[in-house]
């Protein structure tokens, strides 16, 4: 793997590498090397300083090395890159060779380890939402932000820059080695949708970075600015990042089973039954900002309450129609705003969890859930999710399970973080209270 990545290199003339990593708040960070340093990055480890990186720090030791995963070489296939490069994604270690424990990337494979061992190997695949706006214009509705147009779900707009940047974002990704399976406009106006194949979870992961990196670069270079914010807009809809998941054991679908109930297997079940019972203490790292919950709420396609369901988009678990090999299951609560690494990693381990405890999930619904009272929803053992980040963030601090998975380094550096930036937002004045009570 080693050769052939620098025999790409060589092959392409390769001129720059740039080697990153995702910090504890999803943010993708970088180095640059000249490509000379690529065999010794490969064999030995980049040597930089932790310290400087979000969730990295640790008084001990500062020094870390970047161990880049051959797997994930590509080229950059944006033009203004007057050098040719190609970026690798790395895994973060301790001079002693030793996996850091505050990394992601490493939260994620111990989790893809254990369920190994549970004799799984888990997909995952993303349905990635975002708007495209600009922010030069003036218009004091949306607070300088417009609309690049009036479409909605599938439209078909007379060519603008949003439908032409889509398009380049595509074409970028399939050069980037995607395989690219719809991009398509979105329900509310200038908000698009690009998904891409299912992989293995890890490399869905460094994937969902990539994509969110091509994204907002295209963008830019089209003069446009991508957003992944979940709820910019009140009134229409938000963007999320629907998952879907399922398990593979021995080459074969494991959630499916035809001779059982909706032709889901007992592990499907379980795996449902984990994830909804562990649901509000995950909350917080897969819709981890103060916005996150302004997506939560009634009428805009996104979930509010803890439940699964078997065609119905209202549920915060969808088990899509196809079965056989295709059987998955759609978790819609996640945003883009979530770090993917430990989002997945949380994800994948509650549903284990399921596996491990047999937990039985309530029946699927089959009505509207937005339509349902709540006596309804408590004789249906629906729970809600978390309302705001203060309610999510309190009921993750709580979690055994999420506390497990996140490593401590992580998950204290995650509780801090989040209780400051609700800090933050309440001493906050918002345009809503002021045109709500200037009057008073
Ligand atoms: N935008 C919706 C959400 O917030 C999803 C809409 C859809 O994909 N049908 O989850
Ligand atoms: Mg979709
Ligand atoms: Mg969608
Ligand atoms: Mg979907």
């Amino acid at each position: 793997m080693v050769k052939k990545t620098l025999d790409f290199a060589e092959a392409e003339e390769v001129k720059l590498v740039r080697l990153q990593i995702t910090d504890i708040n999803g943010t993708l960070k970088n180095v640059e090397l000249p490509v000379k340093r690529l065999e010794e990055a490969l064999l030995k480890g980049v040597m930089f300083d932790g310290s400087s990186i979000d969730g990295f720090v640790r008084i001990e030791e500062s020094d870390m090395l970047l161990f880049p995963d051959p797997r994930t070489a590509s080229l950059l296939p944006w033009k203004s890159d007057f050098e040719k490069t190609i970026r690798l994604i790395c895994d973060v270690m301790l001079p002693d060779g030793s996996p850091f424990e505050g990394d992601p990337r490493y939260r994620l494979r111990r989790i893809v380890e254990k369920a190994k061992t549970m004799g799984f190997e888990a997909f995952a695949g993303p349905e990635p939402e975002f708007f495209l706006i600009n922010r030069q214009e003036n218009d004091s509705k949306t607070g300088g932000i417009k609309l690049l147009d009036r479409g909605s779900y599938f439209d078909m707009l007379p060519v603008d820059n949003g439908e032409e940047t889509r398009k380049n974002i595509v074409v970028a990704l399939e050069k980037m080695g995607f395989e690219v399976e719809a991009a398509h406009h979105e329900v509310a106006p200038s908000q698009h949708e690009v998904d891409f194949r299912y992989t293995d979870i890890l490399q869905t992961a460094d994937n969902i970075q990539t994509f969110k990196w091509v994204v907002k670069t295209i963008a830019m270079l089209n003069g446009i600015q991508a957003t992944f914010m979940p709820k910019p807009f009140e009134g229409i809809n938000g963007s999320g990042m629907h998952i879907h998941l399922s398990l593979f054991s021995k080459g074969k679908n494991a959630f499916y089973d035809p001779d059982k109930s909706y032709e889901l297997s007992d592990i499907a079940v379980f795996f449902i039954g984990g994830i909804l019972k562990y649901a509000s203490e995950l909350t917080a790292v897969t819709n981890p900002t103060v916005n996150s919950y302004k997506r939560l709420v009634p009428g805009y396609e996104a979930p509010v309450n803890i439940s699964w369901a078997l065609g119905n988009r209202s549920a915060m678990i969808r088990v899509p129609s196809v079965r056989g090999q295709a059987t998955r299951i759609e978790i819609r609560n996640p945003d883009p705003t979530c770090n993917p690494y430990l989002a997945l990693a949380v994800i994948l381990a509650a549903g284990l969890k399921g596996i491990e405890e047999e937990i039985l999930p309530p029946k699927p619904v089959d009505r509207n859930i937005f339509e349902l009272d709540s006596g309804e929803k408590l004789k249906r053992k629906i729970g809600f999710l978390p309302g705001d980040l203060k309610e999510a963030t309190e009921k993750t601090e709580k979690s055994i399970l999420v506390r497990e998975v996140l490593g401590k380094h992580i998950f204290e550096k995650f509780i801090e973080t989040k209780k400051l930036e609700w800090e933050r937002f309440m001493k906050s004045v918002t345009n809503w209270e002021l045109s709500e009570y200037i009057e008073y």
